[in-house]
């Protein structure tokens, strides 16, 4: 099964001319940018304040022709605490799509690209001339539906951000005649921090020969056959216990609580530990890499149907914990967001029952968190070098 990993790098100087990114952060870029998502779809349940782009995927499809330029966006409510209650609370993934033949996007093949080439990896896209932009919120990015009621050339998407961008610096800035030269470098960066930072997503194969010798030892969860009671873990090898759970203060030689799927987690990424994404939908029979036995998404209860074609969603990309490395977030805090892996499952066909009134398909977003409490944080540190004795602590307990 061949993955392609994303990793996050910082944005280079063409990146402000990008229509159809991969990123971390900062505002959403809008597929379709006549029509960008309006805030009641992203309201965090818990706390009621509008979610914030976590980031967004470029991934078109051959088929069907609607999904021939196709995004999915990932928003998530940046208060810790609303973490605590389930996935669906806090977060949200949009699907939004069009066909080649668009009133959106003109097609221009690349200077760098071959004259004879019609490839549409030589491709690059820009604006078509006609296109007016519909007014977006000056703090998230969100469709613009509320202005300023002193400037009106000002646009917001809830109160709560008119609020915000009154205190970051439109008061000194409202009514002014060079509203832009006006815009102070501390009023940019204050607006900037109200959006996790931004960076690009660059993918990459997984190299698979360096995986070859731990993936023959695994079989699946569902060998039944199996005791795992005794010091017998088959095709876990030493090495791999690195960073077993510790889950109480004293436990015995024969009662580490091995948590497979962790194991088999930390032993793949350990080969590409910077991953932020992975992505498997091309690949035909796509699974997650889990990060624990526990809590394993469910067809059905866990990832209901298409709402808007009633196929069968399918595992479509993951998030991975390191990700949160990038988000300027405080793992010292406790409350501060948190996850194991993110799971994303989407409408295999890319149906387009979105069109029309509302250009976005919703889609299923599925946490997992690791089965010890902590274990993300220490893990995470871990993987940068930082193993807080993680490391002797198991050792003491094995040998
Ligand atoms: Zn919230
Ligand atoms: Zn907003
Ligand atoms: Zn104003
Ligand atoms: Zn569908």
């Amino acid at each position: 099964m061949s993955v392609t990993l994303g990793y996050a790098e910082p944005l280079d100087d063409d990146f402000d001319k990008e229509h159809l990114p991969s990123k971390i952060g900062g505002k959403p870029r809008w597929l379709d940018p006549t029509r960008p998502l309006s805030v009641d779809k992203v309201q965090c349940d818990e706390c009621t304040n509008p979610m914030v782009l976590l980031m967004q995927l470029y991934a078109p499809e051959d088929e069907p022709a609607e999904a021939f330029h196709r995004m999915l966006y990932v928003f998530i409510c940046r208060n810790g605490v609303c973490h605590k209650a389930s996935a669906g609370r806090c977060m949200r993934v949009f699907r939004s799509q069009l066909p080649e033949d668009n009133s959106i996007y003109t097609a221009q093949e690349s200077e760098a690209a071959g004259s004879c080439s019609d490839d549409e990896d030589d491709m690059s896209w820009s604006l078509a001339e006609q296109v007016r932009l519909a007014s977006v919120c000056a703090v998230c990015g969100l469709s613009g539906s509320k202005a300023c009621s002193k400037c009106h050339a000002q646009f917001y998407c809830s109160r709560a951000h008119q609020v915000a961008d009154w205190d970051a610096g439109h008061r000194a800035q409202c009514g002014s005649t060079h509203p832009q030269m006006s815009k102070s470098a501390v009023y940019s960066r204050k607006l900037q921090h109200m959006m996790y930072p931004e960076l690009v997503i660059v993918s990459e194969e997984e190299d698979a020969s360096k995986l070859e010798a731990s993936n023959a030892d695994y079989d699946d969860d569902d060998d039944e056959g199996s005791d795992d009671d005794g010091e017998d873990n088959e095709g876990i090898k030493p090495e791999d216990m690195a960073l077993v759970p510790v889950t109480g203060e004293k436990v015995e030689d024969s009662e580490v609580d091995v948590d497979r799927a962790f194991l088999l987690f930390q032993r793949r990424i350990q080969k590409n530990p910077d991953q932020v994404i992975r992505y498997t939908r091309s690949s035909g029979a796509s699974e997650p890499l889990l990060v624990s036995d526990l809590g394993r998404p469910e067809a059905q209860a866990d990832v209901p149907d298409c709402e808007l074609c009633g196929a069968a969603r399918e595992f479509e990309f993951q998030i991975m914990p390191q990700m949160l490395n990038y988000l300027s977030i405080d793992s010292a805090d406790s409350t501060s967001v948190d996850w194991g892996t993110l799971l994303v499952y989407t409408c295999p066909k890319s149906c387009n029952g979105a069109s029309g009134a509302s250009a976005y398909a919703s889609e299923v977003i599925c946490r997992q968190n690791f089965s010890s409490q902590g274990i993300g944080e220490k893990f995470v540190r871990a993987l940068h070098g930082d193993d807080s004795g993680i490391t002797r602590q198991i050792e003491s307990l094995r040998v």
